[in-house]
C-alpha cells in the first residue's frame, strides 16, 4: 500500500461542494483517505484574480501507483469541470485543481511527474493544511518536517 497526500484548490463556484465532490471521488478512484485537513480561505498565488481559493490536503491510501494517481486526479479534474491547463507557470482562476504532493518517501523527475511537488515548500497554502494532519512528515529532498518548512514561510 501506498501513501499519497493531494492538495486541493478551487475558486470558481461553490467551492466547498466541488471540494467535497472532489474527495468523494479520490475515495472511489484512488484509494482510503485516511486524513483530511480543514478547509482554507488563501489568496491566489502566482495571478491576480478577485476571486480567493479554498485549499485542503487529504492523505490517502492507495494501491496505484503515482502516474495512475495522476491519470485519476486529472481525470477528476475534468470531471468537475476543469478545461484547461496552466500553460507555462501561467495560472488562471480554475474550478477544482488537484496536485499530487508526496508519494511515500519517493523522489521523481519525470516530464509528467515531479515528486515531491516542485513548489510546495514555497507555498504556505500547501503547508499550512498539511501541516495540521501531517506536522512530522519528512520532505525527503529537503530533510526538514513540513512543521519547520511551515515555519520558514513569511507572514
Ligand atoms: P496544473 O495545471 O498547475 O495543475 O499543472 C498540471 C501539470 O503539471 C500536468 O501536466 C502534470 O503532468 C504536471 N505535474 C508535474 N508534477 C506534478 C505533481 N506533483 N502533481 C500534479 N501535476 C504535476
Amino acid at each position: 500500500m501506498n501513501t499519497v497526500y493531494l492538495g486541493l484548490g478551487s475558486n470558481l463556484g461553490d467551492r466547498e461542494a466541488l471540494l467535497l465532490e472532489s474527495i468523494q471521488e479520490i475515495k472511489k478512484q484512488i484509494g482510503t483517505v485516511s486524513l483530511q485537513s480543514a478547509f482554507y480561505v488563501t489568496e491566489p498565488w502566482g495571478f491576480q484574480s478577485e476571486h480567493p481559493f479554498l485549499n485542503a490536503v487529504v492523505c490517502c491510501e492507495t494501491s496505484l501507483t503515482p502516474l495512475q494517481v495522476l491519470d485519476c486526479t486529472q481525470h477528476i479534474e475534468k470531471q468537475l469541470g476543469r478545461t484547461h491547463k496552466s500553460v507555462n507557470r501561467q495560472y488562471s482562476d480554475r474550478p477544482i485543481d488537484i496536485d499530487l504532493l508526496l508519494f511515500n518517501n519517493l523522489i521523481l523527475n519525470t516530464p509528467r511527474l515531479t515528486l515531491p511537488h516542485p513548489l510546495m515548500h514555497q507555498r504556505r497554502f500547501v503547508l499550512e493544511p498539511l501541516a495540521e494532519i501531517a506536522s512530522q512528515l519528512v520532505h525527503p529532498v529537503l530533510k526538514q518536517t513540513i512543521a519547520e518548512l511551515l515555519q520558514q514561510q513569511a507572514h
